[in-house]
C-alpha cells in the first residue's frame, strides 16, 4: 500500500468525517490485507490465568504440529521471496503458550526460520521456573537459530523479540522473571534488549496498576537492566494507558499496561462482569478505527482467517488451511471477499448493519465490540447472507448507502 493510502487511512482515525471520502475508500478497498501473522500455540497452556479470553489451560488438549508450522513458514517464505518485499513480516506465536516442552519441535522449526521471517514470542514466562530451565530453553533457541538481525524493505523492517505478559491473573511468581532475564543476558549478551525485549501488565484497571507486585516488577527489571537515568512515564502509543520506560545504555526497555477484555474465562471474574454487563447492541455506539494493516490467524489445526487471534477463526470465516491450501492463495481469496471488504471499510458497526439488512430479526446482546464480530462470523448462514447482499449492491455502493441513512455525506 502506498505511502499517501497509509496516511489517508491514519487520518481517518483522528477525524471521522474523512470515513465518508473517496479518498478513504479507496484506499482501504486497495489495500493489500492481512499480512501480520498470529499462530496459536494452544489451546494447551501451562498456566489457567483468571482473564483468558481463549479459555486456554493445561485442562485443554491441542498444540499445533509442528509439520503445519513447517508448511505456513515455508508458504510465508516463498510468497516473500517472489513478491520481493515482506508481505508477511513476521509471525506472533500467542493464544497459548510457546515455550512448554509440547511446542518444543514447533518452536525448533520456528528458530530455525527466523532469519527469514522473524517471531513475535509472546511468553508467560512459566517455562523459567529455574535459572537451570530458563537458560536451557534460551540456549536451545539460540542452538536451533534464533536470529535477532533485522529484515528491511521499503515498508517495514522487523526484528524478532520476547514479548512478556503478566499481572495478577497469571500466577507465575516474579521470580520466573528474574530467571527469564537472567538467562537472556547469559545466552545473548550482545542484544540490544530493548528492541528486542518488552512487558505487558494485564490488569482491571483503569490507570497503571500501582500494587505490590506491579511495583515489584518494575523494580526487578531496572535492577537487570537501568541506568542512572530516570525511569519516565508515558502515553502508550496515544492511547489513555499508560507504559513505563526504562532507559538503558541503549533502547529503552517499555513496560505496557493493558485492560483485560471482557471475552472468554474472563466474564467469570466479577470485577469484569460487572464493569462490561452483556447489554443489547445500539449500533451507533460501536466504535469504530479503521485499520492500516491487518493480522492473519491460523489456528492449531491449520485454519486461515483474518483478525488477530484465534477468537476471530469463526465458522463464517474460515478461508482455506494451510495444510491443503497456498497461504498466499488464502490471502487473496480473503482480499477478494465481499464479508472482508465491508469489515475493513466500515468496522463491525457496518456489519450489524448489514447484518440487519440481512435479517429483519437480528438484534445481539453482547459485552464489547469483539463480542459482536464473533457473533456475527459464528452464524456462516448469516456471515453468507451478508456476503449476497454485498454481491448484488457492491461493497461500496453499500457503504455509500449505510453512511447516506447515517446522514453522512460523502465529502469527495
Ligand atoms: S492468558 Fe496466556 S498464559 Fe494465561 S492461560 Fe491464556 S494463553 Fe495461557
Amino acid at each position: 500500500m502506498g505511502i499517501e493510502s497509509t496516511k489517508i487511512i491514519r487520518k481517518a482515525s483522528e477525524k471521522p468525517r474523512l470515513l465518508a471520502s473517496s479518498r478513504y475508500i479507496e484506499a482501504q478497498m486497495n489495500r493489500r490485507g492481512p499480512f501480520q501473522i498470529t499462530q496459536q500455540m494452544g489451546p494447551y497452556c501451562t498456566e489457567s490465568c483468571g482473564h483468558c479470553y481463549g479459555s486456554y489451560s493445561p485442562q485443554r488438549t491441542g498444540v499445533p504440529n509442528s509439520d503445519t508450522i513447517r508448511n505456513s513458514l515455508e508458504q510465508a517464505v516463498e510468497t516473500n521471496n517472489n513478491l520481493g518485499i515482506n508481505f508477511f513480516p513476521r509471525i506472533c506465536l500467542s493464544d497459548g503458550e510457546p515455550l512448554h516442552e509440547k511446542n518444543r519441535e514447533s518452536m525448533r522449526a520456528l528458530a530455525e526460520y527466523s532469519s527469514r521471517i522473524p517471531l513475535a514470542i509472546m511468553t508467560n514466562a512459566g517455562f523459567a521456573k529455574s535459572l537451570r530451565e530458563a537458560r536451557e530453553w534460551m540456549r536451545f533457541l539460540r542452538d536451533s537459530g534464533l536470529d535477532f538481525s533485522s529484515i528491511e524493505d521499503q515498508c517495514c523492517e522487523t526484528i524478532s523479540s520476547f514479548h512478556i505478559s503478566t499481572g495478577r491473573t497469571y500466577n507465575v511468581p516474579l521470580r520466573n522473571h528474574y530467571y527469564f532475564n537472567k538467562a537472556l543476558k547469559q545466552i545473548f549478551p550482545d542484544l540490544n534488549f530493548g528492541e528486542h525485549l518488552d512487558y505487558t501488565i494485564l490488569g482491571f484497571e483503569d490507570k497503571f496498576p500501582t500494587t505490590r507486585s506491579s511495583t515489584k516488577l518494575v523494580g526487578l527489571i531496572h535492577s537487570l537492566y537501568g541506568t542512572e537515568d530516570p525511569l519516565r512515564i508515558t502515553s502508550n502509543d496515544g492511547q489513555s494507558d499508560l507504559c513505563i520506560e526504562f532507559p538503558t545504555e541503549n533502547a529503552s526497555i517499555f513496560l505496557y499496561y493493558g485492560k483485560i477484555t471482557p471475552d472468554g474465562r474472563a466474564v467469570l471474574i466479577p470485577e469484569i462482569s460487572k464493569k462490561y454487563p452483556e447489554k443489547p447492541i445500539q449500533p451507533e455506539e460501536l466504535e469504530f478505527s479503521p485499520e492500516e494493516s491487518e493480522s492473519l490467524t491460523i489456528d492449531y489445526q491449520g485454519n486461515v482467517s483474518f483478525g488477530s487471534s484465534q477468537k476471530c477463526v469463526r465458522p463464517g470465516k474460515i478461508y482455506g488451511n494451510v495444510n491443503e491450501g497456498n497461504l498466499f492463495e488464502l490471502v487473496r481469496k480473503i482480499n477478494h471477499d465481499e464479508y472482508y471488504q465491508a469489515t475493513k471499510l466500515g468496522g463491525v458497526r457496518f456489519l450489524y448493519h448489514l447484518a440487519q439488512e440481512a435479517s429483519q430479526e437480528f438484534r445481539l446482546s453482547a459485552r464489547d465490540i469483539c463480542g459482536v464480530c464473533h457473533s456475527i462470523a459464528e452464524s456462516p448462514e448469516l456471515v453468507e447472507a451478508i456476503r449476497q447482499g454485498l454481491k448484488t449492491t457492491g461493497v461500496v455502493e453499500s457503504y455509500k448507502g449505510y453512511l447516506d441513512q447515517r446522514g453522512i455525506p460523502n465529502i469527495g
